[in-house]
């Protein structure tokens, strides 16, 4: 029996169809093949090669290899087949985003201008005679001769020098190539060198451990808690620089775009002297630059890669470390099928290609700093800031007060963060506001209290249901009724609570009338390049208060700013999800770190209606190690990550009660023959419960181990058929719990 390939059709509707190899051809995964398509030839990206099978018999041939050798590398495809035995994600889905479409698909090519090279040198008494007979000539011949490398002919005249080139050539002066030119995303950016720092007591250890490692046959990946502004990414280039002399490459990774243009910029200005071999990778460019960018990885004259999740994929040669900075961000989790993180994938792809792996971070995931006592992982430390600024007095205000004061009305700007706002603008120096909108209220909390309704069996908040009018437990499904007055106070005043940044900037203009505010959020920052603007005038000193959502609460970098104002620390604290704590800490730990970073000392304000909750106490006293030692004692007591992996089955429908029924089967399938240390909770509505018109319903798996649970979970999802038009889908080590 022949040897079949499946086979991705370039083409937007990423047809998959097998096809029969000819026995002289050697094609593997990740070749690019030629095949016929409907009578007419076509081409593809081989995701898999097995045996046909019987009832394959009269599969067609493909034709041809477009390229002898295969898109993705060996370590890659290893990569591919952990990913695929991990999440249970099938492997072509998984090659589908190894090889962005740009790559695979015809859109994308290499792109050439015709140039003139000089092909022979005239001699002068040639050179006069032109001049007298052909004084076009002559002028497009000197041209040439000056430049000292292909002249584009666009810069020679167009095609009014056509005829003058083509009588040059026939002499056998000049020849016409096609010239390859490179679509670089930083082509209208200048980078000003810089220098390698003298490394301080702190980083010289951490540079040592990094170069032991980048020795080692069986390297450890390293975990590098550093304070922010403790000279992490002095480190991370000093790192980079030693790897490369010893002849191995890198890849940076970032958790967002938006941080993407200040580590490129630190990364080009130091390594101006191979400028050419940085590339970048990210969700901004367009498919043009990705296609060079991708294919000057692959060809190896790349040798560091800069960029967002996804760039754990590049085609890197030679690897010798992968650094992932801010490790515990959750935007390195992708959303979407193949549901990887990227922090955990560099770790599997340095074990894999035995290079080094340094992450990097002010707080730590406590995953990550769990690996370090399990030994797993090493840990270095720097506990003071680089350039002996100190770290920023914290206050915390009681909102709780505050609303006494406005007499319930939703209070946004406590009368001390106003009267530190006023001192800033009258010393010309600059604030950030920071508001977390992403964690919207869906949890109850009494304003004159504080009181946070929770389910007792979990220790997370429980998430209010409008459409049932419910409070609901998504963790484990317990459903409690809406307490009309608050069970610790007694005031009626309980209920939903929240404002978003639009309602903060508004009253951020009334408040402060002379002020230049800008915000920074989703929907500002829709128009391309609008984040990078607003960035740019704030450095610039144009802008006094700048107001906005997670995306600037972290690696930025602004000497003038002296105040932090966190509006409300409750909206991220009273998610209902476990890690909600944890997400607190970070984030108040990150954006007081934007506090203080020049001469001048900083200080931070943040309001809250729950000012003893040990997230914020912690952050407060930039206590880490406190912080974790509760954190981890709470994980352990209710069975949470990192003591257990968990995974998320959700199902949605435009169909209620479809997407519910399918939910309540796989529930029932599951039950049967559960590996006894598995817990399954029960399914519920989703606590966004609807989305896209879509109904969601989703259940809870916990279990110690990663691969029992995610091989139950895909057995029976494999096993039992869905309705068409109900949509299920798992994640494990989800993030997002719904
Ligand atoms: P992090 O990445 O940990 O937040 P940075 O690398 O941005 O910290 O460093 C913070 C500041 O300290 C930067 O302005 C940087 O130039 C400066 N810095 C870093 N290392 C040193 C050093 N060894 N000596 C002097 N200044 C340093
Ligand atoms: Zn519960």
């Amino acid at each position: 029996m022949p040897l079949a390939a499946s086979v991705l059709v370039d083409g937007p509707s990423e047809l998959v169809f097998d096809y029969a190899i000819p026995d002289n051809l050697k094609v593997v995964p990740g070749c690019r093949v030629r095949i016929p398509l409907r009578n007419r030839p076509a081409t593809g990206t081989v995701l898999r090669v097995g045996e046909a099978s019987q009832a394959d018999f009269d599969l067609r041939y493909l034709t041809d290899l477009v390229d002898p050798k295969p898109l993705v590398t060996t370590p890659l495809l290893k990569l591919a087949e952990w990913i695929t035995s991990y999440y249970g994600t099938p492997l072509e889905q998984v090659i589908r985003s190894i090889i962005p479409s740009s790559i695979r698909g015809e859109k994308g090519s290499a792109k050439t201008r015709r140039a003139a090279v000089l092909e022979k040198k005239p001699t002068n008494e040639e050179m006069a005679t032109l001049a007298k007979r052909a004084k076009r000539q002559h002028d497009i011949l000197s041209l040439v001769l000056v430049a000292d490398k292909p002249l584009p002919i666009s810069e020679i005249g167009g095609s009014s020098a056509a005829a003058s080139l083509k009588a040059l050539a026939t002499k056998g002066w000049v020849k016409i190539i096609d010239l390859e030119i490179r679509r670089d995303p930083d082509a209208n950016e200048t980078f000003i060198p810089t220098e390698p720092l003298q490394l301080n007591p702190e980083q010289q250890v951490v540079h040592e451990k990094i170069c032991a490692s980048l020795e080692s046959e069986k390297p450890v990946p390293i975990l590098l808690h550093g304070i922010t502004g403790s000279g992490k990414t002095e480190v991370y280039l000093q790192a980079t620089r030693h790897a490369l002399d010893l002849g191995k490459n890198v890849i940076i990774l970032v958790p967002e775009i938006s941080l993407a243009p200040q580590t490129i910029q630190r990364f080009k200005a130091r390594f101006s002297d191979l400028e050419n071999q940085i590339a970048v990778l990210h969700s901004n460019l367009s498919q043009g630059e990705r296609f060079d960018e991708w294919h000057r990885i692959r060809a190896g004259k790349a040798r560091m890669v800069i960029g967002a999740r996804s760039a754990i994929f590049a085609p890197v040669r030679d690897l010798g470390l992968i650094i992932v900075d801010e490790e515990h961000e959750p935007a390195y989790k992708q959303e979407n099928p193949p549901k990887y993180h990227a922090r955990d994938l560099a770790v599997v792809r340095c074990h894999l290609e035995k290079c080094s792996v340094l992450l990097g971070s002010a707080t730590p995931s406590l995953e990550t700093f769990n690996n370090t006592l399990l030994g797993k992982y090493d840990i270095v430390h720097m506990k003071e800031r680089a350039d002996g600024a100190q770290l920023p007095l914290t206050r915390v205000v009681d909102m709780r007060i505050e609303a006494r004061k406005h007499k319930g009305r939703d209070a946004i700007i406590s009368d001390v963060l106003r009267t530190s706002i006023e001192k800033r603008l009258e010393a010309g120096e600059q604030t950030i506001v920071f508001l977390n909108r992403r964690g919207f209220a869906r949890s109850l909390q009494c304003p004159p209290c504080g009181h946070v309704i929770e389910c007792n069996h979990c220790a997370i908040p429980l998430t209010y249901h409008r459409a049932e009018e419910r409070l609901v437990c998504h963790v484990c499904g317990h459903q409690a009724v809406v307490p009309r007055l608050c069970p610790e106070c007694r005031d009626p005043a309980i209920r939903m609570q929240g404002y978003g940044t639009e309602k903060a900037e508004v009253i951020l203009r009334k408040v402060f009338p002379t002020a230049t505010i800008a915000r920074l959020d989703t929907d500002t920052t829709r128009r391309k390049n609008a984040l990078r603007d607003v960035l740019r005038d704030f450095r610039a000193k144009k802008i006094h208060i700048l107001l906005g959502t997670q995306m600037i609460a972290k690696g930025l970098d602004f000497p003038n700013v002296t105040l932090v104002g966190v509006l409300n620390a409750d909206l991220s604290l009273y998610a209902p999800d476990f890690r909600a704590g944890e997400r607190t800490f970070q984030l108040l730990t990150q954006v007081a770190g934007r506090a203080g970073r020049g001469a001048m000392a900083g200080e931070v304000i943040i309001q809250t209606s729950t000012p003893h909750s040990p997230s914020i106490q912690f952050a407060r006293h930039h206590d880490f190690d406190g912080f974790v030692t509760q954190e981890l004692e709470m994980r352990q007591a209710f069975g949470y990550p990192p003591y257990t992996h968990l995974a998320l089955l959700l199902a949605r429908s435009s169909h209620e009660r479809r997407a519910e029924f399918t939910l309540q089967t796989l529930h029932r399938k599951l039950e049967e023959n559960l590996p006894e240390e598995i817990i399954l909770s029960d399914p519920i509505p989703s606590p966004l419960t609807k989305s896209h018109s879509q109904f969601r319903f989703q259940l809870l798996m916990r279990g110690p181990n990663a691969r029992v649970l995610s091989h139950h979970l895909n057995k029976i999802l494999r096993a039992t058929p869905t309705p068409e038009d109900v949509i299920v889908t798992a994640d494990l080590d989800a993030y997002d719990l719904g």
